[in-house]
């Protein structure tokens, strides 16, 4: 077991790649805490990974909001007695061309992710450096590193974890912590499922052609990235032995862009 009873919050927990993330490191012998929108999707995220309720809970949590954030944090860290880990993941998608885009989706897109990420980290961060440890993961994109079309703020936001990534990992290096980022290419999670149709729409050609044409066009191989790949990535940044890792960005993309 490559985590055991190692303490980790991940936000955006109850769907998608936050979910495969939490069955990852529960398998590995984690304690884990579900942090999402709401009470009852993080309590059922939790109970698939421990109906006891000992090694899981369920939090509800925005991230935009600092007060939820900083009572989330402080309930898993009493109710584990640590944070060891935090994947700051939860996140959304809003499509359409830049000269079109609505301020308010604009400003919701990047609350979610940057604020979101300032805010757990900066909660987790109280915790971590009393211990003298801690490892931060941030769920950065391919778009982390390169641009699509119609995606301006989730681009913005995206490279942006990268320089909060760098700044924890030279803040937190005196209190060993580190921090990293994954940056995943296309995974088929409902994140992405909304986005083919919108998408297909706003380029007018058809859902196939999105994914053939646009999502998956630069891959080596036509492949989706999936949940359990990014989960691995998770798992290899969450174990990692020392603190020689830190700072960094990695891609996990079927080749889609490459450093
Ligand atoms: P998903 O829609 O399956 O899951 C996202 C989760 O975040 C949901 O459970 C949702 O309730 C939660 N969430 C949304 N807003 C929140 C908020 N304000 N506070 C707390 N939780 C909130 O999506 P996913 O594909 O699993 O995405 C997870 C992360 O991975 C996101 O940061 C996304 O940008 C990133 N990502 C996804 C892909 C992909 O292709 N799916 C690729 C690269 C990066």
């Amino acid at each position: 077991m490559r985590l055991q009873d190692k303490v980790a919050v991940i936000t955006g927990a109850a769907s998608g790649i936050g979910l495969e993330i939490a069955r990852t490191f529960a398998r590995e012998g984690a304690k884990i805490v579900i942090a999402d929108l709401n009470q009852a999707g993080a309590d059922a995220a939790a109970a698939s990974l421990d109906p006891t309720g000992k090694r899981a809970l369920g939090v509800a949590m925005d991230v935009t909001d600092e007060a939820q954030v900083d009572a989330g944090m402080a309930r898993a860290a009493a109710a584990f007695g640590r944070i060891d880990i935090l994947v700051s993941n939860a996140g959304i998608q809003t499509v359409a061309p830049v000269e079109q885009f609505e301020f308010a989706k604009w400003k919701q897109l990047l609350s979610i992710h940057l604020d979101g990420a300032f805010l757990t980290t900066r909660a987790a961060l109280h915790t971590m450096y009393k211990q003298g440890s801690g490892s931060i993961i941030y769920m950065g994109s391919v778009h982390s590193k390169e641009a699509s079309a119609l995606k301006a703020p989730y681009v913005t936001a995206k490279h942006g974890l990268i320089g909060l990534a760098k700044v924890v990992a030279k803040e937190g290096a005196a209190h060993g912590v580190r921090a990293n980022v994954i940056c995943p290419g296309f995974v088929r999670t409902p994140l992405v499922e909304k986005q083919i149709p919108e998408q297909a729409k706003e380029l007018g050609i058809s859902e196939e052609d999105v994914v053939k044409k646009v999502m998956l066009k630069e891959t080596v191989d036509g492949e989706f990235t999936t949940v359990e790949d990014v989960a691995q990535a998770a798992l290899f940044f969450a174990s990692f032995e020392s603190n020689a890792l830190t700072g960094q960005s990695l891609v996990v993309s079927h080749g889609w862009f490459m450093q």
